[in-house]
């Protein structure tokens, strides 16, 4: 019987996590360079080499496609963390692999043609045991330690309200939403602008798709595209539900992604936002959304000059009543924010923003793929402290990662009657 022990999994030495990473890439290397060059070789003088190469020619062909095989399988998973202990098998594969080498020289009478064999089993063998038992390697996080202090005091106004404003969705793959997610499954990113209400003034929280989005699309670099369903844009939400406009104090963005900004286009209102984010925008490449929805918006900067709030160190009190905190979170943009919105109920909302893209990632503590991570967050290990703040805190509060339908379930649309007729 295999019982798992929790604390040496949670935490493996890390002397032994690194050595065997020296191992594991040495081997990976060794294996697919070996590979790469059998089959390089003209195949004269591959005969010249490995004489039993003339007397089975297929099977050199095949065991150095093995070879490389047996090395991508040895790096690939542990390095993506997607299916890392696919890392096992590959190695347990070279260990099969080499001493079938072993078998077959013994069996021609040519024993000293076995040491390299016999060492890449070694290895293999060290590295299957290791990713196995010793210090395996996690897709996962590790599980935080839970917040168990008080919460901040927090005195949201009986008349204020919490609207969902789904303005369309675009399609990825889980593959490509969270490490380890399935290639073959679909999953709905939301783009969905929420509403807080308040007596001092209400704010939106992003905007989502604009009346523009589909020019905002095009705008982006091929990569970034992907299918979507437009709906209804916030601001004609807005109108139908008969809101007054004068209440908008403006867009509190998380972060100025073109998903999360586009919807500006037809809100005139002031954007509020970080001078990091304002930075990040400027200099921004791949997305000119927010270039163009911006432009004749008053930009309101505000500064995170409050104390540290749930693990992270500042704060900015948007109401100065403890309603709605946003605390930076500079991870997946440089100016990235989350904000903290805590309702008369006494229920907590946690809106991410793009920390992680599906709620997963925070409940079962999964980063993005290690290719997202590269190519769409700014301070990947950011991120990851980030994922780590909130994961304490998931027993006290409501998270909604911006792109998460599940995330918006509960807080109501907005409705004509839901729209309070002060
Ligand atoms: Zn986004």
């Amino acid at each position: 019987m295999v019982t798992a022990n929790p604390l040496r999994n949670a935490s493996p030495p890390r002397s032994l996590h690194i050595a065997l990473w020296v191992l594991q890439s040495a081997l990976g290397v060794a294996l697919i360079a070996a590979g790469a060059w059998k089959l390089s070789l003209p195949f004269d003088q591959a005969t010249a080499m490995f004489p039993w190469a003339a007397d089975v020619p297929a099977l050199y062909t095949v065991t150095s496609i093995l070879d490389i095989a047996g090395g991508l399988g040895v790096i690939l998973p542990s390095l993506t963390r997607v299916a890392p202990r696919t890392t096992v098998f590959a190695a347990l594969g070279v260990v099969l692999l080499m001493l079938s080498a072993v078998v077959f020289y013994l069996l021609r009478g040519e024993p000293s043609e076995t040491v390299p064999n016999l060492v890449l089993a070694s290895a293999g063998g060290i590295v299957a045991w290791g990713r196995w038992r010793g210090a395996p390697i996690r897709a996962q996080l590790p599980v935080p330690t839970k917040w168990t202090s008080p919460l901040p005091d927090a005195a949201p106004p009986a008349e204020m309200r919490l609207y969902q404003l789904p303005t369309g969705t675009y399609r990825t793959r889980a593959a490509l939403a969270v490490a380890g997610g399935a290639v073959t499954e679909q999953r709905a990113f939301a783009a969905t602008a929420v509403l807080i209400q308040h007596p001092k003034g209400d704010v939106l929280i992003d905007a989502g798709f604009g009346a523009g989005a589909e020019a905002h699309i095009d705008a982006l670099p091929s990569f970034r595209r992907a299918p979507h369903e437009l709906a209804d844009t916030a601001s004609t939400q807005l109108s139908a539900a008969g809101y007054d406009r004068k209440r908008l104090l403006g867009v509190l963005l998380t972060h100025s992604h073109w998903d999360h900004v586009s919807g500006l286009d037809s809100l005139d209102v002031p954007i509020w936002m970080t001078a990091a984010e304002r930075k990040y925008a400027a200099q921004s490449k791949s997305d000119p959304v927010f270039e163009t929805v911006s432009r004749g918006h008053e930009i309101e900067e505000y500064p995170f000059d409050g104390p540290s709030y749930l693990g992270f160190p500042s704060s900015y009190d948007f109401y100065g009543d403890g309603s709605v905190v946003i605390v930076p979170a500079a991870g997946h943009t440089t100016g990235s924010v989350i904000i903290f919105v805590t309702v008369p109920s006494g229920q907590r909302y946690a809106f991410i923003g793009d920390l992680t893209w599906q709620l997963d990632g925070i409940t079962d503590r999964l980063e993005k793929p290690l290719m997202m991570r590269m190519l769409a967050d700014s301070d990947a290990k950011q991120v990851r402290q980030d994922m780590e703040r909130v994961m304490a805190l998931q027993d006290h509060l409501h998270v909604v990662p911006a792109h998460d339908m599940r995330g918006y379930q509960g807080i109501p649309l907005l409705k004509p009657s839901t729209v309070d007729a002060r």
